[in-house]
């Protein structure tokens, strides 16, 4: 199939295309670079020895959408693109509503009108917020506690609004839960702005000392260790994920968890990242971060039993492949 995918450049989607190319699909790539950057095209033309054609465009732009649609042949969307840090979505709730929200309206109103019956949506856990754990695709999404959250809330219910209305589309939500790691080769991976939000960019920013040591945001939660508890899923697992849901898409919306269905702490995680590269990671408990909640981890049947896919990769080599793409890309 000829898939369109956007924010392809990013950190998701680059990893995923790989997939897609190895599977034997074509990718086109619209993406602005507002969060990536062009030379990982080349990377993942160089990585799969195939090429992809490339569009440095807004996806919320109609016309410059319209154009792709008109001038290729599509057979499915997969979405990525998008803003998704949660801190700046309290600061500036606008920026994030707009984009997330628009270029999901833009991109399914290109679908219907050329008759682009699938479409692959990046979703988050987050849309469970504070339900029991592990998460299960029957739960009702509760509010989130951030405009990023519900910007995933509310593509999931335009998506499923129109597949109701438009009885041939095709949808695919998908939940993801924490990715983290690298592609194998280490040449392309997370490269965030400045300093890291997330656990696993923060931990090899550490490890290569670069950032003196690592805050852990509280140990008083009701967990295992105190710590707070996730499920990290190889990058390279997720990107698997997205070619197995495409190509078993059937009419209707479909919900799936994109987990490995195994929860783990801040500090098993440090522990297991200084186990698989035998680096000592210097750390100091701090307050609580706002709005985290203790646990988030996956119920995976649903993908399991519906799709035949799960996670194969465990946290060592997550460990592994995330500190191999930060020695061999961040060179200082
Ligand atoms: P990323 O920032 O690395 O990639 C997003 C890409 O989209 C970037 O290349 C960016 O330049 C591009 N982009 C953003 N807005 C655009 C626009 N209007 N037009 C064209 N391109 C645009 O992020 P990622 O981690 O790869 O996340 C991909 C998707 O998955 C996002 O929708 C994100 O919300 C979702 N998601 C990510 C995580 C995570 O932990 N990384 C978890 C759950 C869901
Ligand atoms: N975390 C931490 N220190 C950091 C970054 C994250 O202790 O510098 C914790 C955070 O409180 C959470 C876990 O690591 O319990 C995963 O956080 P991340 O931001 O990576 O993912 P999310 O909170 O979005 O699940």
């Amino acid at each position: 199939m000829n898939i369109l995918v956007t924010g392809g450049v990013g950190y998701i989607g680059s990893h995923t295309c790989i997939s897609l190319l190895e599977s034997g699909h074509s990718v086109i790539i619209a993406d602005n670079l507002y969060n990536s950057k062009r030379e990982t095209v080349e990377k993942i033309k160089y990585l799969t020895n195939d090429n992809v054609d490339f569009y440095e465009i807004d996806v919320t732009d109609t016309q410059a959408v319209d154009d792709i649609f008109k001038n290729n042949i599509i057979d499915g969307v997969i979405h990525f693109a998008g803003f998704k840090a949660v801190g700046e979505s309290v600061k500036l709730p606008l920026n994030y509503y707009y984009n997330n929200v628009v270029s999901t309206m833009v991109l399914a109103d290109a679908c219907l009108k050329y008759n682009v019956n699938r479409f692959v949506f990046s979703s988050s856990a987050t849309v469970y917020g504070n339900n029991t754990v592990p998460f299960s695709e029957t739960m009702d999404p509760l509010p989130t506690t951030n405009p990023y959250g519900e910007t995933k809330s509310m593509s999931e219910r335009i998506l499923t609004d129109i597949a109701r209305a438009n009885p041939a589309f095709s949808v695919s939500l998908l939940r993801y839960f924490n990715p983290v790691g690298a592609h194998e080769s280490g040449l392309i991976g997370e490269s965030p702005n400045g300093i890291p939000n997330n656990l696993m960019p923060y931990v090899t920013q550490v490890a290569k000392r670069k950032l003196e040591k690592l805050r852990i945001f509280g140990n008083d939660y009701p967990t295992v260790d105190g710590t707070g508890v996730r499920d990290y899923i190889h990058i390279m697992d997720l990107a698997e994920g997205h070619v197995v849901a495409l190509n078993n898409l059937t009419e209707g919306v479909h919900i799936y968890n994109l987990g490995t269905g195994k929860g783990t702490s801040v500090l098993e995680l440090v522990k297991a990242f200084e186990v698989a590269n035998d680096i000592t990671i210097p750390y100091e408990i701090v307050d609580r971060r706002p709005g985290d909640i203790a646990s988030c981890y996956a119920d995976v049947s649903k993908a399991k039993q519906e799709l035949g896919w799960i996670a194969k990769r465990d946290l060592i080599a997550m460990c592994k492949d995330a500190w191999r793409f930060e020695i061999k890309i961040n060179k200082n």
